[in-house]
This record gives structure tokens, sequence and C-alpha cells, in this order.
């Protein structure tokens, strides 16, 4: 007996297809296309492990729109969700391959970055936050400019946990408003006070 099992290597390739697309839109944001928070989490906990095991070197990246609310209330929301695409667009066109960006809430966005100290993390935010600050969003005909402002953390001992270090950025991002918005800040001991 002779049996055809085109058709269930067929469904097997499929269903193996679906599954796959299923996992990417489960751990993918639908506004920005990056990760979604859930997902960007688990790309934080697996680096602070790697950093409790290991001791390795890694920083991390809190970035917020700054007087987003006023865009909304001045372009309408459909132009405030074209400036968060316009972001996240930048974003992972400025990355490196390794490194791990999702969209952390509203207008708040995060980056893991294996294998980076604080000086380098806080190179790579000046630049894209003057990368951001030069670009314009073009949206009805209607020129909109938009600036972030930047918190980040080297990982060090005084990280005991995966949202201790999200505190810390928060804690730098926090103080870089506090300036007067489009900087970053790098946590320091005195940050923490
Ligand atoms: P700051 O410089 O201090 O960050 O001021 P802000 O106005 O950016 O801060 P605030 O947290 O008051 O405003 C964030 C706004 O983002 C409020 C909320 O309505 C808006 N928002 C959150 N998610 C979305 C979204 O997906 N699309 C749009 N268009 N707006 C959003
Ligand atoms: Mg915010
Ligand atoms: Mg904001």
């Amino acid at each position: 007996i002779i049996y055809d099992v085109t058709d269930i290597a067929v469904n097997k390739l499929q269903l193996k297809a679906a599954n796959e697309q299923l996992e990417r839109l489960s751990q993918t944001d639908g506004l920005t296309q990056l990760h979604n928070r859930r997902h960007w989490q688990q790309c934080l906990e697996h680096e602070f492990d790697l950093y409790a095991r290991y001791s390795g070197m890694a920083s991390l990246v809190m970035i917020d729109i700054d007087h987003f609310k006023n865009i909304n209330d001045t372009y309408g929301h459909v132009a405030g969700d074209k400036v968060i695409q316009h972001i996240a667009h930048i974003l992972s066109h400025s990355l490196r391959e390794t490194d791990c960006v999702g969209r952390y809430g509203g207008e708040e966005f995060a980056v893991v970055m294996p294998n980076t100290c604080g000086a380098d993390a806080l190179n790579f935010t000046e630049r894209l936050r003057e990368r951001i600050a030069d670009s314009t969003i073009v949206y009805e005909g209607l020129k909109i400019k938009v600036t972030v402002s930047l918190g980040v953390c080297e990982i060090g001992k005084h990280i005991t946990s995966s949202s201790g270090w999200i505190s810390c950025s928060d804690k730098a991002l926090y103080e870089a408003k506090q300036k007067g918005r489009n900087c970053s800040i790098l946590h320091t001991a005195q940050t923490s006070a």
C-alpha cells in the first residue's frame, strides 16, 4: 500500500508557519512593530540574569517623548500616533543587532544594551537625541518637531533586580526632565540620593 503524505506534510508546514506568526504577534507592539512591554521585559530579565551569574557589562536606557500631551492636544491623536511611529523608526535604525528595544508604555521606549558601559550608552543616547531633534514629522502638510529625554543606567553591584535597574534609569530620566528636557542623563550614586 502506498500512502500519499503530501497533504499531511503541507498541513504541518502551514501549522508551523501559523504558530510562528502567532508567536511574533504576541511579542510585537501593534503601533510601532517594536517588542511589546512583556517581551522586552524578558530581554531585560535575561540580561540581568547574565549579569548576576557572570558579572558582565550592560546598560539600560529609558526614553520619553517631551511634552507629548501638547502634540496630541495641538495636532490630534492620529498625529500623536505618527510621532510615536516616527521615533520608533529612528530608534530601530539606530541600534546594534544585539540591542533590545521595546515600547515600554504610551510614549516611552526602553533599550537594553548588552556589553555597553554607561559612557558608551550615553554616547549612543546623545546621537539618538540629536537625530530625533533634527528630524521633522510631516502630518497633513503640517511640520511637527519633537524632542526626547533619556535616562541611562549601567548595571553594577548597586542593581539587585531588573526592577531596580528600571528604577535607576527612571531616576536619570526624571533628572533629564527636571534639567529642561531634550537631554540625556547617566545615573550615578548622586542621582539615587
Ligand atoms: P513630559 O515632557 O513630562 O514627558 O510631558 P508629556 O506631555 O509627554 O507627559 P504625559 O505623561 O503627561 O503625557 C503622555 C501622553 O501620552 C498622555 C497620553 O494621552 C498620551 N499617549 C499615551 N499613549 C498614546 C498613544 O498610543 N497614542 C497617542 N497619540 N497618545 C498616547
Ligand atoms: Mg511619559
Ligand atoms: Mg512624555
